[in-house]
């Protein structure tokens, strides 16, 4: 029989597969972190102590309160940006898996007024439009890093109702329906940004219309096809895929 424990148990397996599958794709490098709601507690998210991404183990995972408190007293060292997570939780009560990244290939449209639009068919979860956040805007001269609640709070309304948020000068945060899909567009949206920086060179580029980004977006994120990406990213980087069940 499944206890409650188990669930948890499973889906902070899946959570530190997330942590792996980003760093070996190149996602995240000694920064950047993966969280999800805690499958029990609605306003809680699972997320690692400051730690490399790759280096994150089931021990290293820590419950937190949506304005970025640790739930439990003494616990390690958080990440200063755990208040991007909690930002869009908060804000969204759809998201369940929430990735922060400073990937190299989206930092120029974050700077610069080419808006970055799907252009590969694996990455039309990141829809239509990508909103760019400046820090600025509302809180001036800062070290660019979201480091207390209202800065979370003001990314996420940035994020608005989308998948992806630019951040100016600084990366990127994405949210997912699921933990999969997160991953899924958090893998695809640097592959993205690469293509189209290319393409721009060669001359005009045409863009996924917003007709074929809706109807890629009817794909069920537990289907078959979904895992087996998942089965294949966890594989690359020498980890047990779980269950597809949880995901
Ligand atoms: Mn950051």
């Amino acid at each position: 029989m499944t206890t409650p424990n188990d669930k948890l148990e499973r889906s902070i397996h899946l959570l530190v597969a997330a942590n792996r599958i980003l760093a070996n794709e190149g996602v995240v490098d000694a920064y950047g972190h993966v969280s999800i709601r805690h499958p029990h507690h609605h306003d809680q998210f699972l997320l690692s102590r400051s730690l490399s991404p790759e280096l994150v183990t089931a021990q290293d995972i820590f419950a937190y309160h949506l304005d970025g408190r640790a739930v439990m007293e003494n616990s390690p060292n958080p990440y200063l940006e755990r208040f991007i997570h909690g930002g869009v939780y908060k804000n969204r009560p759809d998201i369940q898996a929430v990735v922060h990244s400073h990937a190299d290939s989206v930092l120029p449209f974050t700077i610069s007024q080419t808006p970055l639009k799907p252009v590969i068919h694996t990455a039309s979860d990141m829809g239509v439009e990508v909103p760019v956040w400046d820090i600025q805007d509302h809180f001036g001269d800062t070290n660019l890093l979201v480091t207390n609640e209202d800065q979370g709070d003001d990314l996420a309304q940035g994020l608005g109702e989308h998948k992806v948020v630019l951040m100016r000068g600084h990366g990127f945060t994405a949210a997912g329906r699921s933990l999969m899909e997160v991953v899924k567009v958090s893998v695809y949206l640097p592959k993205n940004a690469k293509i189209l920086m290319d393409a721009l060179r060669l001359g005009p580029v045409k863009a996924l219309t917003a007709g074929e980004v809706e109807i890629r977006s009817k794909v069920d994120p537990k289907s078959p096809q979904m895992w087996r990406a998942w089965e294949f990213w966890c594989s690359k980087a020498g980890i047990a895929p779980g269950s597809s069940q949880d995901l």
